[in-house]
C-alpha cells in the first residue's frame, strides 16, 4: 500500500498536480485504488470543484470524503483542503465505497442493508466509516452493524467542520454527491489484507463514582438522584454559561457501556440542570469525572503505538476527536500522535466522534484517539523502531497529576468506608430490634409494634398470641441446656416461617425465657385462635433427638379500641395462665 496527498488551494494549480501524477502513475504503472477528501471548508461549490477535477483526471477511481475539524497527514496538521490518493500494490486487495442517505433511509435499513452487503462481500476485513453529525444519538447506529461478521473491524468518525461547537458537517462520495445527512462506508479487504486497530484515551478517571439515575438518549438529567450539571458545579465550579462547552471538554466523563469504558463529552447545560451529552448515556450506567492529563496520555499513546509498530502496517488511518485538538492548545495539535509518525504514512482528521469495534461491539467514543493499520501480504522486515514504553516518568508527573490521583485515590476509599458504615449501621440497626438466639424481634421491638397497631385498632383489628413452653425447666434439667436450646430454636422456627399462608401477617417476638408473642395483624380471635392451635399442633409433632416432642401452651386474646399495651398484655397473659391451668397443651382465648 502507498500513500500521496495533495493540498487544494486552487483549481488549476490541482488540475496540474493530478495531471502529472498520473502520468507518473501511468509511465510507473501504479494504479490508483481510491481518493479520500478531507475538507476543513465547509463550501460545497469548493468541494464539488475538487470532486471535479479528480473525475477529470482519474475517472475511473472511486473517491469520498468528509468535512473535518483539521486534517493529518503524516501526524502532522496538514492544509484544510487535503486529497489523499491510496494505492494497493497486491492485485487481491479490494476497495469499496458506499454512500447512505439518512433522510432516505432509516437507521435500521441502512444497518440491515451494511449487514448484508458484508455477507454478500465475503473478502471484507474492514470497514471504514464516516457519519455526517447525527441529529440523535448513533447508538442504534453502532447496535444495528453487532451481526456483522465478528472478525471485520470496523473503524471511522464523525464528520465536523472547523467550528466544534457547529452541527453543520457534511460527507460526499462519486456515486451520491455532497450530502448533510449521510454515512459513508468502505470495505477493505482481499486475500493479502490485514488490518489492526486501536482506542487510545489517555484520560485519568477523578474522585467518586456516579450512577446514572436519569436519562433522556443523550439528555443525562441526574446522577444520583441529583441534576446532572449540579455534579459540575459542586465539583468543578463550572458555570452554566456560555463557556460550559468549553469548560467541560477537559472533564468528560468516564462511561461504562457494552463492557468498556468510553467517554462522553456534555456539550450544553439546559435550564433544568440537565446537560445535553454527545451520544446515549443509559440509565443505571456507572459514570466517573476524568480529566486529561498530559502525562498519562502521552505514555498511553507510547504504550499503544508498540503494538500498531509490531503489526508493522503500510498505512495508518487516524480520527482523533477535536476536543483533543482543543486540550493540546500549547502544543502542536497533533502533538500527541508523534509516536506514530515514525511507524507509517498516516491520514485522518479531527472528529466529532470516533467509531472503534471492540469485543464484536461498535461504540461510538468521544475525546478518543482511534488508530487504524492496514497492510498488504505478509509483515515485512521494515526496521521500523519499535518506540520504547517511557521508564524514567516518576520524576516528570506533574503536580496536577499527582493531586488528581490524590483525590481519586481518597475518594474511592471514602466511598468503600461509606459502604463498610453503611454495612455496621445496618448490623447495628438489626442487633437492636432481634433477640441474638432465637433471631426473632426482642421484646422492646415487639411491643413497640403492638403500640404501633394500637394507635390505629379500630380501621385494623388485630391479635395477640402468647406461647410458653410446657414443663420447660425438665427439658433442661433432663437433657442439658443444648438440648433446651434447640427446642427453643424449633419453636422460633415455626414463629418466622414465612412461607405458610397463616404466618404472612404475623410477627413473633420472644418475650423473655421460653415465651413469646405474636401480633396478627388483619386476624380476628377466632382465626389468631385457630392459627394458635396449628402451630401448637406443629411444635408437637417435631421430634428432637433426645427429649423427643414437647407441647406448648397458647393465650389468644382480640386487641379493643380501650385497650392499652398493658391491658391487652395483661388479658393475653391470662388467657395463657387459663391454658396452663386448664392442663397445659392447649389454646385458650379471651
Ligand atoms: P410451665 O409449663 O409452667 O411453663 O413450666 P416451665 O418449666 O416451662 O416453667 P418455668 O418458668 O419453671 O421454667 C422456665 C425455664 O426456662 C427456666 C429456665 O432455665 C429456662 N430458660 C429460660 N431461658 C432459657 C434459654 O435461653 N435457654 C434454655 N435452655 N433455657 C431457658
Ligand atoms: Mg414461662
Ligand atoms: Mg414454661
Amino acid at each position: 500500500m502507498k500513500q500521496f496527498q495533495f493540498e487544494y488551494k486552487e483549481q488549476e494549480m490541482f488540475l496540474q498536480e493530478l495531471s502529472n501524477f498520473r502520468e507518473q502513475c501511468d509511465s510507473g504503472n501504479m494504479n490508483v485504488s481510491m481518493f479520500q477528501i478531507f475538507t476543513e471548508v465547509l463550501d460545497w461549490d469548493v468541494i464539488h470543484k475538487v470532486c471535479e477535477g479528480i473525475e477529470e483526471v482519474f475517472p475511473e477511481v472511486p473517491y469520498m470524503g468528509c468535512s473535518t475539524s483539521g486534517n493529518i497527514v503524516d501526524c502532522r496538521l496538514s492544509y484544510n483542503i487535503t486529497v489523499v490518493c491510496t494505492m494497493f500494490e497486491l492485485p487481491s486487495t479490494q476497495v469499496k465505497i458506499f454512500q447512505y442517505d439518512l433522510t432516505q433511509s432509516s437507521v435500521e435499513q441502512i444497518t440491515e442493508t451494511i449487514v448484508a452487503e458484508t455477507k454478500q462481500y465475503p473478502w471484507v476485513k474492514a470497514i471504514e466509516m464516516f457519519f455526517t453529525i447525527p441529529e440523535t444519538s448513533t447508538t442504534r447506529f453502532c447496535d444495528g452493524l453487532r451481526w456483522i461478521r465478528r472478525d471485520i473491524q470496523i473503524f471511522g468518525g464523525v464528520a465536523c467542520s472547523d467550528d466544534i461547537t457547529s452541527d453543520a458537517s457534511c460527507v460526499f462520495s462519486k456515486a451520491n454527491g455532497v450530502s448533510e445527512k449521510s454515512i459513508l462506508i468502505v470495505f477493505y479487504g482481499g486475500e493479502n489484507f490485514y488490518v489492526d486497530s486501536i482506542n487510545v484515551t489517555g484520560w485519568k478517571p477523578l474522585g467518586r463514582k456516579f450512577r446514572v439515575t436519569k436519562s433522556d438518549g443523550s439528555i443525562l438529567q441526574e446522577l444520583d438522584g441529583i441534576p446532572a450539571y449540579e455534579v459540575y458545579r459542586k465539583y468543578l465550579n463550572i458555570k452554566n454559561d456560555d463557556n460550559f462547552f468549553y469548560n467541560t471538554l477537559e472533564f468528560p466523563l468516564f462511561y461504562e457501556h457494552n463492557g468498556t469504558t468510553i467517554l462522553r463529552t456534555p456539550v450544553a447545560s439546559n435550564e433544568d440542570g440537565s446537560i445535553q451529552m454527545t451520544s446515549d448515556m443509559d440509565i443505571g450506567s456507572v459514570v466517573r469525572i476524568s480529566y486529561g492529563d498530559p502525562g498519562t496520555i502521552i505514555e498511553s499513546i507510547r504504550h499503544d503505538s508498540r503494538r500498531i509498530a509490531e503489526f508493522v502496517p503500510d498505512l495508518l488511518r487516524i480520527y482523533s476527536c477535536a476536543a483533543r485538538r482543543t486540550f493540546w492548545t500549547s502544543k502542536e495539535p497533533t502533538y500527541e500522535i508523534y509516536p506514530f509518525q515514525e511507524i507509517a504514512p498516516s491520514c485522518g482528521f479531527f472528529s466529532h466522534g470516533e467509531f472503534l469495534r471492540t469485543n464484536g461491539n461498535l461504540n461510538q467514543h468521544n475525546v478518543t484517539l482511534v488508530i487504524a493499520a492496514m497492510r498488504e501480504g505478509e509483515k515485512k522486515d521494515s526496521g521500523v523502531p519499535v518506540v520504547p514504553a517511557e521508564t524514567d516518568s516518576l520524576s516528570r508527573v506533574p503536580l496536577v497529576s499527582r493531586l488528581a490521583t490524590f483525590i481519586s485515590v481518597t475518594s474511592l476509599e471514602l466511598e468503600e468506608m461509606n459502604k463498610q458504615l453503611a454495612l455496621v449501621n445496618e448490623k447495628l440497626r438489626i442487633a437492636a430490634i432481634v433477640d441474638g438466639l432465637t433471631g426473632l424481634y426482642n421484646r422492646a421491638e415487639i411491643q413497640s409494634q403492638i403500640v404501633k397497631a394500637l394507635d390505629k385498632v379500630e380501621k385494623e383489628k388485630f391479635s395477640l398470641v402468647m406461647l410458653d413452653i410446657d414443663d420447660f425447666k425438665q427439658v433442661n434439667d433432663t437433657f442439658g441446656h443444648q438440648e433446651g436450646d434447640n427446642v427453643l430454636m424449633a419453636l422460633s422456627g415455626l414463629l418466622q416461617n414465612k412461607g405458610s399462608v397463616y404466618m404472612q401477617s404475623v410477627s413473633a417476638g420472644r418475650w423473655g425465657g421460653e415465651e413469646f408473642m405474636m401480633l396478627l395483624q388483619n386476624t380476628d380471635m377466632s382465626s389468631a385462635a385457630y392459627i394458635a392451635d396449628l402451630i401448637r399442633q406443629c411444635f408437637a409433632n417435631i421430634h428432637f433427638p433426645s427429649a423427643r416432642p414437647q407441647t406448648i401452651s397458647l393465650g389468644v386474646t382480640q386487641a379493643q379500641e380501650e385497650d392499652t399495651l398493658d391491658s391487652l398484655c395483661t388479658r393475653v397473659d391470662m388467657a395463657l395462665y387459663k391454658a396452663k391451668k386448664e392442663g397445659k397443651n392447649r389454646v385458650v382465648a379471651i
